[in-house]
């Protein structure tokens, strides 16, 4: 059965065709198992080129596995990790993070739209000293963050600068680091260890794969042993090069980039039409793939009848719409027609009215 595309997530959508493409390369013949095969070789020095720096690449399921088990490869169980209140790891993980560690705890922090600041860091790195709370030891980012937006180089100088102060390590999330790199104009290094990132996860499905993340290490010496790790949690893919294929599709095509340019483009657009829709408030600015908004539930409910998919608890709640490789305008369309009906035939509320005039940022 054909499903239409949806706005819940950008892992909805099915494998781009470049890395579907590189999967079936990968499938003619046999290859050596568990990552001792070319293409793994291949896609690992494709993440060095790309990254212009000699890093250590692990090729891992999912994000939470790569976020877990890269976090506890920088902590000790009585360690702990800074990271925002709103940060995957901490909502979306099950425990994941502190399972794979052995218990380092999660410290969360606020901060506005999704972001940590230093302030919020240095609160966090010494609010204790003491021998019975758990030494802050890594600081954790998301790029781009849980709420669609970015974290500018300056922004990110500024949090190296805390962490050496404090000696923590840095984490990068990269679920959407694709949509960072075009929305941001920067490139991956710059983004990462050229500010001071030691690990970051880069996702591929929601980039377009089937499945797969990539594990970068700039900190070499924070991979030692790595590998045991993955192989002890079960993340060892024998059959490695479906993951590793796929990934190299996505870098040497172009396509990572392209993805993440047409999902960036395609949320701009329905922001832009949410906008001029009363009673509908965008939440937090746009930045990359994703729009957040407040609409009156009875318009939630009358989407949720006709069968429109979106989450309403991510990140500060509202709705919460992803564009993502394989959204089309004709389909965004859809989604705005159906939202104008069912404002219009709902009375709205006066405060939704006042306060929904906040500017889209056009692209
Ligand atoms: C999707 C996502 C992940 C990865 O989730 P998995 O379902 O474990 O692959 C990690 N971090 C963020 C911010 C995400 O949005």
């Amino acid at each position: 059965m054909t499903q239409s595309e949806q706005f819940a997530s950008d892992n909805y959508s099915g494998i781009c065709p470049e890395a579907l493409d590189y999967m079936l390369r990968a499938n003619v013949g046999s290859a050596p198992a568990y990552g001792n095969d070319d293409w793994t070789q291949k896609a690992a020095d494709a993440f060095r080129e790309l990254f212009e720096t000699d890093c250590e690449v692990f090729f891992v399921f999912n994000g939470t596995a790569a976020n877990s088990l890269s976090l506890a490869a920088l902590c000790q169980s009585y360690h702990s990790v800074i990271c925002h209140e709103t940060a995957h790891i901490e909502t979306d993980e099950c425990g994941a993070p502190e399972f794979a560690s052995n218990g380092s705890k999660l410290l969360l922090a606020h901060g506005e739209n999704g972001k940590l600041t230093p302030e919020s860091i240095v609160a966090i790195a010494t609010k204790r000293q003491d021998i019975h709370y758990p030494k802050p030891k890594v600081v954790s980012l998301t790029q781009a963050t849980e709420l669609g937006t970015l974290y500018s180089l300056d922004e990110l100088a500024a949090i190296k600068a805390v962490s050496d102060q404090y000696q923590l390590k840095i984490h990068m999330d990269g679920a959407r680091f694709a949509n960072a790199v075009v929305a941001s104009g920067h490139s991956p290094a710059e983004l990462t260890w050229k500010v001071g990132v030691d690990v970051l996860c880069f996702c591929g499905t929601k980039n377009g794969m089937a499945v797969g993340e990539a594990i970068l290490f700039f900190n070499r010496d924070l991979a030692e042993d790595f590998a045991y790790r993955c192989k002890q949690a079960g993340q060892l893919a024998s059959k490695m090069r479906f993951i590793s294929a796929p990934w190299l599709g996505l870098l040497e095509t172009g396509a990572w980039l392209n993805n993440a340019r047409h999902a960036n483009d395609c949320a701009a657009y329905l922001e832009q039409q949410l906008a001029q829709i009363p009673g509908i408030r965008l939440m937090v600015p746009r930045e990359v793939n994703g729009v957040f908004v407040e609409m009156p539930t009875a318009v939630i409910d009358c989407l949720k009848q006709q069968d429109w998919l979106f989450y309403t608890f991510i990140g500060v709640g509202g709705v919460r719409l992803m564009c993502s490789w394989n959204t089309t305008r004709d389909r965004i369309d859809e989604l705005i027609r159906d939202i104008r009906r069912a404002v219009e035939a709902e009375p709205i509320e006066e405060d939704h009215i006042e306060n929904r005039a906040i500017a889209p940022s056009l692209p």
